[in-house]
């Protein structure tokens, strides 16, 4: 079985290709290692092979680890779960990121509830990109909207757009709905032109990163591919 740290080095090379391949800038894809479900060990294992930037989805076990972790210096956190408003204030309080916003009244929870003594919250809106019945996320019509909302607030910077789109479905489709979500992400700059460092374009998971740095990716999430197989589902 290969290490963490193989893994680490074997998806940075895949990023690496992929963006050689697109002919985009080196570096200009970062590499969200998503930790969900797995022990604080691990993200141990791959701080030491020098990744940063976590990923996690479910909050209880989220703040344990971060809490647990606090002797790493630099580690930057990303909140990329479904948000119920009464998690907001944990989210709030220990995150650097959010990938997960959907709605006008997470948004403005998050900034009542982010210090405003600390930098802001980076946000992303998730876009509900093949308009899926039971999956989190706006709809894409509703993004512009969205995003003047989050801009507005002193708490929240807003940095750009996620999306997960359906897995069941051909290569060639995935690539179109990343497609998509790189065209909403110029129609948010567009509709916000005084708004800087809107730059990000959080699409790609373990199995399709290549396809989303193709279409723009700025970064990917990726677990399985650094951490293994998932126990399945709670
Ligand atoms: C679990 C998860 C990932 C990572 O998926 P893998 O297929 O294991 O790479 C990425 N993004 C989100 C939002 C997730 O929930």
């Amino acid at each position: 079985m290969s290490s963490i740290a193989d893994n680490i080095e074997s998806v940075t090379r895949r990023i690496q290709k992929a963006t050689l391949a697109a002919a985009r800038p080196e570096h200009c894809v970062t590499l969200l290692a998503v930790s969900k479900t797995r022990p604080a060990d691990d993200i141990r294992k791959a701080f030491a092979a020098g990744q940063r930037a976590f990923g996690e989805n479910y909050l209880s076990e989220a703040v344990a680890k971060i809490e647990e972790l606090t002797d790493l210096p630099d580690l930057e956190w990303h909140f990329i779960g479904p948000i119920q408003s009464n998690k907001t204030r944990q989210i709030a309080e220990h995150f650097h990121w959010v990938h997960s916003v959907d709605r006008g009244k997470i948004a403005r929870r998050l900034d009542d509830q982010r210090n405003a003594q600390h930098p802001p919250l980076n946000v992303c809106l998730q876009v509900n990109i093949d308009n899926e019945t039971s999956k989190a996320g706006c709809a894409p019509e509703e993004t512009t909207a969205l995003a003047k909302t989050v801009a507005e607030l002193p708490n929240l910077r807003l940095r750009g757009l996620m999306a997960i789109p359906d897995p069941n479905r051909n290569d060639n489709d995935i690539r179109l709905s990343f497609r998509r979500l790189a065209q909403l992400l110029d129609d948010v700059r567009q509709a916000l032109p005084e708004y800087e460092g809107i730059d990000t374009l959080s699409m790609g998971m373990s199995a399709d990163l290549e396809l989303a740095i193709q279409e723009g990716a700025t970064c990917v999430r990726i677990g399985t591919a650094l951490f293994g197989a998932r126990a399945p589902k709670r």
